[in-house]
This record gives C-alpha cells, structure tokens and sequence, in this order.
C-alpha cells in the first residue's frame, strides 16, 4: 500500500498554485475562463506535459493535459471546473479573489468549489511526473468551462467534441469527500446525483379591483396548489447505493439507530417508527426522496389590483431511475385541478449510478485508509448536481470524491462567504490524490 509524503516545498508551491489561481476572475457568468486555463498551461508545460486549450465560445475554454502511462490500461480522467460563482465581496473578510492566507486557511471564492480540488489533481500529476513514475495508463487533466451555470460550454462540449473521453477507466470529480462530524470521520464518494426537473406552475384568473375579490382568482388558486405539493409526502424510494451508504455509515449512529440504517430497506417495509426521527434530518430525507422546492413567486404588481395570472417554479430533484415524466404527472395529480397548467422548464438527463466494486473505487478506499487508517469509506448519492451526469449518462464510471476533510461549517462555505480551505487540507489532498492514481 502506498502512503506518500510530500515535503513542505511541495507543499509551499500548492499553496502558492491557488493562491495564484483564485486571483484570476471567472466568476460565471460570464466565466472568461481562458484567463485561467493559459495560467494552468503554462504550469503544465513547465513540467514537460502536453497541454492543449479549446474554446466552445470567445474566452470560454477547456484545457485538457495528458501524463502519458505505457497505455496497457485505460485512462483516468481528472476532472475539474475553472468557473465560479459570484462572490459579494463587501461582506468578505478578505477581497474574494486576492487568495489571501489568514491562520492557516486559503481565502477565495473557489478554494473548495473547486479550484482547490483542480489544485490537488493538477499538483498530483507534477508530482508523479517529477518523480519519473510511468503508471500504465495515461492521467488525462481536464479543466473546464461553465460548471456552473450548466456545463453546456464545458464539460458537454468536451464530450461533444471528444467522444475519446468516453473509452477511460472512469473520471475523477468534485461532489464527495471527508466528512468532520460530532468528533467523527468518515468519507463520502459520490457515484450517483440526483436528477434535475424544474417545473413551472401557472394559473389563470379573473382580474379586477381588489376592493371585491373573488374567488378562485390565479394567486389564490396557485397557493392552494402549491400548498398541496408541500403537504405532500412523497413515497421513499431505495436505490442500491443509498441502502449501501446507510449500511456503511449505521456504525456512526445513535444506537437506536444503527438497525434501520443496517437494514434501510427492511425498516422502511416494517415502518419502523425511528424512521421519522431519521427522515426529519434533511440531508437522510432527500436521499430516499423526490423533493419539490418552491423557490420563485410571481403574481401581481399592485397592490390593489387583482392579476389575471401567477406563476411558481419549483426546484424538483429526483431519484435516479425516476422518469420526470412520470413525476410531472403525479405532481399534476397532487395539484388535483386542471386548470392549473404544470411544466417543465428544464428536465436532467437520468444517469445510471456508477457501482462501487470496481479497481477505482477500491483504489480510494487503499489512499483513505493509508493516510487515515480505520475510516469508513462509502458510496453516496449527492443531492445536487455535478459534470459527472454527463459522463455517467454515456456510461462511464465517475468518483466525485474531493480529499479534503471538511466540517459542516466549511462545507456551508461552498457558494457562499469567506470560502476558504486549511493549508493541512491542500497537503492531504494532494498525498491521498496521488496514492489514488497510484493504486488504480
Ligand atoms: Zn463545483
């Protein structure tokens, strides 16, 4: 088993690396990613690595580098985003984007999500390349654009232009990791995501003067619908990887826990009482769940006036294997009421979840249990969304698995104020990244 030390040098330039990297903009949108992928060029071909950068669109690029193995395995793609999102930096500690160090964190907008990461598979590459190591495949770096607002610049027309990137042994992404939890570890690698649906609710009515309401009218008639979504609970759903999951974690649990979370599937068909408690933790909820979140009202201007029409949209994400179809239907059914027109604004591509008894996902487990040996290392379905869907949708095996150890409190940073990682964390990411792909 490899358990690799880097040395404070390395460690020194790491750091350095992001600091340099957070202080190029791409706040998306509009991105303007190219900035960052010319500074990742000309680290890599500093090192002797081929580098090439394509643009989707002006000033939106995707770098791709390859370290080239003895081509006696498939590839490993080390996958990336350089975009970020908007950082309101007058209620930051330090400006967002000048990769400041205070007592001992990286500050910036990306340090987690996710420069920070393409740090760690970027510096990973280096240090087997530096070390003269020749693995058997060929490491493929792919840093790209628009992430965030949808990955249709990026990771898609990657894909798009580079069906090639389809025939690897799987990708490596953002999206898990370790978990800091009431005086607790464990570590979290997402094969599967939740499937997008947004959907658009829209009634019509009667206007007029509000002195004489009437009803229905198409505010009224949208709250009774949405009201209806919101009373309504959805039946649990089970797929493999969450009862796995549930399984692997059950040891972390309160006692009178552990047997559900042993045996998720058999408590769910007894109705095992504790499974309310388990399910009112939002995060144990919408992993066994459909959810639909309200998240955008638009009905009248006046006051006074009462408006012919109102909208809603919700924020519906679904367990994999779930046609939004069908889910769109039963939404319609819950509404109960045909004049309120139900739609989808946007419907995700389902992906296949990736197994987790395949050599990549032992090879994670091999890197954890050497830098921090006795861990439970589990597959996870992440809630959100990743530029892995598009990979898994073409049927390749993808590991959203972040190595950096992170507390509820950091994770809550991802998106939002003084973002920031530890020194320690870039140091570990970088030895369990490279004992990974030496054990792959
Ligand atoms: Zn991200």
């Amino acid at each position: 088993m490899m358990t690799t030390k880097i040395d404070q040098a390395f460690l020194d330039e790491t750091v350095r690396v992001l600091q340099n990297y957070i202080r190029i903009d791409t706040t998306n949108p509009p991105g303007n990613e190219s900035k960052a992928a010319k500074y990742l060029k000309g680290i890599l071909e500093k090192e002797g690595i081929d580098c090439r950068i394509e643009e989707s669109a002006p000033r939106r690029a995707n770098l791709m580098a390859t370290l080239r193995g003895k081509g006696s395995a498939k590839p490993i793609i080390l996958l990336n985003h350089m975009d970020v999102v908007p950082a309101e930096a007058s209620k930051w500690l330090v400006p967002p984007f000048s990769g400041k160090i205070r007592n001992g964190y990286v500050y910036g907008r990306g340090t987690i999500d996710m420069k920070g990461m393409g740090v760690l598979e970027l510096m990973a590459l280096i240090y087997l390349k530096r070390q003269g190591i020749v693995l058997d495949r060929d490491l493929i770096f792919l840093a790209v654009a628009d992430e965030e607002t949808g990955g249709v610049m990026g990771a898609k027309w990657m894909l798009d232009h580079h069906p090639e990137l389809l025939n690897v042994e799987g990708v490596i992404n953002e999206g898990g990791g370790g978990v800091l939890h009431d005086g607790q570890c464990w570590y979290e690698v997402s094969t599967s995501q939740k499937v997008i649906c947004q959907v658009q609710i829209t009634t019509r009515g009667e206007g007029g003067h509000a002195s004489v309401p009437q009803e229905p009218s198409a505010v009224t008639t949208l709250v009774k619908a949405l009201d209806r979504i919101r009373r309504h609970s959805f039946p649990t759903t089970l797929i493999p990887t969450v009862k796995e999951y549930y399984r692997r974690i059950a040891p972390l649990q309160k006692e009178a826990w552990q047997p559900a979370f042993k045996d998720l599937e058999g408590a769910v068909k007894r109705g095992d009482p504790v499974l309310e408690e388990i399910m009112a933790e939002p995060v144990y909820h919408a992993l066994t769940h459909n959810t639909a979140a309200i998240t955008v009202l638009k009905a009248g201007e006046k006051v006074n006036v009462v408006p012919t029409g109102a909208t809603a949209r919700v924020d519906c994400r679904l367990i994999p294997g779930t046609a939004p179809e069908d889910f769109l239907e039963s939404l319609s059914e819950i509404i109960d009421n045909p004049d309120v027109e139900v739609k989808a604004t946007f419907k995700g591509g389902d992906a296949p979840p990736t197994p987790h008894d395949t050599p990549l996902f032992h090879a994670i487990e091999k890197a954890v249990e050497a830098h921090d040996p006795g861990r439970i290392v589990t597959p996870h379905l992440v809630p959100g969304a990743t530029d892995s869907r598009y990979f898994r949708a073409a049927g390749v095996n993808c590991y959203d698995f972040i190595p950096f150890r992170l507390s509820v409190e950091e994770r809550m940073l991802i998106h939002g104020i003084d973002e920031r990682i530890s020194i320690e964390n870039m140091g570990f990411g970088v030895e369990v990244m490279v004992d990974i792909l030496l054990n792959a």
